[in-house]
């Protein structure tokens, strides 16, 4: 800028000094004057030299007193390139000055030289202005591309502050997050990539918890106990017929070790067996309890991962079966048939035994054969009678014989009543009875009449049987309308029953006093059959005794 600034002014000069080297008689003062008061307005020096260093005109110094310019550098460099700068110390001025010349040609004739100068130190404000304007420049520029980089930093840090946000909230198990920009680059494919991945981990999530819900579903429906336990022997599930075959809590046992959950030795043992040689194992356990033992087989596979040669233990399953019931089925079945046989025997070697004695004796007179022959006709008898009670059982348990059709209690009751009357008479005994005070109508069920008469023939008979002569028997019919029911009771003041046969004498063969029954012609099938038959036209039975004193049975039927 102050090169340019001196050029300028020193263009400037030549243009005004040329007609006054063109003139032949210039009056050079007057040009000094001139130069004088343009150093006043603009503070420059001018400097006016002829072709040979004569200084013809300056704006600082007489130039009458000015020495030969001819040899200094600008005018030097001048003369020969036409332009010549210096700087150096000026002696005339006692200042650090810039000099620029130039020379004046007049058709390749040497005029002259102008010369301009300018103090350094204004150079140097005029630098530092520049430098100043060089920062100023420079602070704008960092300015403005801090502006462009915090915008484009911004444009790329948002949207990844967008996304860190919504994957942190789906690590979290927010799987509806989503990512809303409108780049177009790629940190909005990025977005949509991200978009996508949710979505479809959204998608896995639901099927992974559906699967689970329908897989804990069927395990929680299921009969049997299923426990499931990792490589460590930790229970991972337990389905509630597991825990409740058990006797433990489901969600207590879950996470802890199947050696501290789990009490049963037989258990551990079949776990250990699996865990290290593989494969499934079956075993059967019996866990004592309060009223009966509960008895469960146990099934126990490993789940192994890899080949043969390695296989790598994932865990094991257990399955339980609570096979109680089975059990006790079975018991009864084995018991039923012991029994069964048992008192089938008893008759058939009573025959057996007549049989043989009166074949030992083929001289027999007539009286003693006909009295054996008696003895095989009444254990015949018996023989007939088990076995027919043995058949009503069985049908009754077959649930057949459904036939149901509206029946007057008061009608089967007096027949019952009438059949025993002369068994009753021979022991003396009396019976009594309410039914004159009500209707056929009113006493009536629905059900199976022949089924309903063996019910109450059993009952009479047996008030009857333990009743020891001038007994009494009282049967009553009530009609219980609140209740809609119509109960029956079969009341003895005989030998009664303890309350611990109570609890069983509704046992097929179960008999209080075995010998006395079989005297009296008892089978022990009688409240067995009684109590089918009252469970098969929806009534109840039951009983109130006291040894010594007497029972009653009472039984209720809902009222038709
Ligand atoms: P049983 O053919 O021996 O009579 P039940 O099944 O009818 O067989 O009766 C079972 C047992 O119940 C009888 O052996 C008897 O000990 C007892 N029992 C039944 N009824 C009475 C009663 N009214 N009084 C006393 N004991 C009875």
């Amino acid at each position: 800028a102050l090169n340019q600034e001196l050029l300028t002014r020193a263009q400037f000069l030549k243009e005004v000094s040329l007609p006054y080297f063109k003139r032949k008689d210039s009056d050079f003062h007057d040009l000094q004057n001139h130069l004088q008061q343009l150093d006043k307005v603009v503070y420059s020096r001018f400097t006016i030299i002829d072709a040979r260093g004569k200084v013809l005109a300056d704006s600082r110094k007489d130039s009458e007193s000015m020495d030969n310019h001819l040899y200094r550098p600008e005018i030097q460099t001048a003369l020969t390139y036409g332009k010549g700068e210096a700087q150096r110390f000026s002696d005339t001025i006692k200042l650090n000055m810039k000099y620029l010349a130039l020379s004046l040609q007049d058709e390749n004739n040497l005029l002259g030289f102008v010369r301009v100068a300018l103090p350094v130190r204004e150079i140097i404000e005029e630098q530092q202005q520049l430098a100043a304007y060089v920062f100023a420049g420079c602070l704008i520029a960092t300015l403005i591309a801090l502006g462009f980089g915090f915008y484009f930093a911004r444009g790329f840090a948002l949207p990844v502050i967008a996304l860190t946000k919504s994957a942190e909230a789906i690590a979290q198990g927010d799987y509806q997050q989503r990512v809303y920009l409108n780049n177009k680059d790629e940190i909005g494919k990025l977005a949509r990539a991200f978009n996508y991945m949710a979505a479809s981990a959204y998608d896995r999530m639901e099927r992974i918890t559906e699967d689970r819900n329908k897989l804990s579903a069927i395990l929680s429906g299921l009969v049997e106990g299923v426990v499931a336990l990792d490589h460590q022997q930790n229970i991972i599930h337990i389905n509630n017929a597991a825990a409740r075959t058990l006797k433990i809590s489901a969600s207590a046992s879950i996470g802890s070790s199947v050696w501290s959950s789990i009490h049963i030795v037989e258990i551990h043992d079949l776990l250990q067996k699996i865990f290290t040689q593989g494969g499934v194992s079956q075993a059967q356990v019996r866990i004592p309890g309060e009223k009966s033992d509960t008895v469960i087989e146990v099934y126990a596979a490993s789940l192994d991962q890899g080949s043969l040669g390695e296989k790598n233990r994932q865990g094991a399953i257990l399955v339980l079966h609570d096979i109680s019931e089975l059990e006790m089925l079975e018991n009864i079945r084995r018991d039923f048939v012991t029994n069964a046989s048992h008192e089938l025997k008893t008759p058939l070697t009573a025959i057996r035994g007549v049989i043989e004695t009166i074949l030992s004796d083929p001289t027999m007179d007539k009286e003693t054969l006909w009295h054996f022959l008696q003895r095989m006709q009444g254990q015949t008898e018996r023989l007939v009678t088990i076995v027919s009670d043995l058949m009503a059982l069985s049908r009754l348990e077959s649930g057949k014989n459904n036939d149901f059709q509206p029946v007057s209690l008061k009608a089967i009751l007096n027949q019952s009543i009438k059949v025993f009357t002369t068994i009753a008479a021979e022991k003396n005994i009396t019976i009594s009875h309410n039914l004159d005070s009500i209707n056929n109508e009113q006493s009536r069920v629905s059900g199976d009449a022949h089924a309903l008469g063996q019910l109450t023939d059993n009952l009479v008979d047996n008030a009857l049987k333990y009743t020891p002569a001038s007994g009494s028997v009282d049967i009553e019919l009530n009609i219980k309308d609140a209740e809609h029911r119509i109960e029956l009771r079969v009341r003895d003041n005989g030998v009664g029953i303890s309350k611990a046969n109570q609890a069983r004498i509704f046992e097929r063969f179960y008999r209080v006093d075995k010998g006395r029954s079989r005297e009296l012609g008892g089978t022990g099938l009688g409240l067995a059959i009684s109590k089918h038959i009252t469970e098969q036209h929806h009534g109840s039975i039951s009983l109130e005794s006291e040894p010594g004193k007497g029972s009653t049975f009472i039984v209720s039927f809902p009222m038709l």
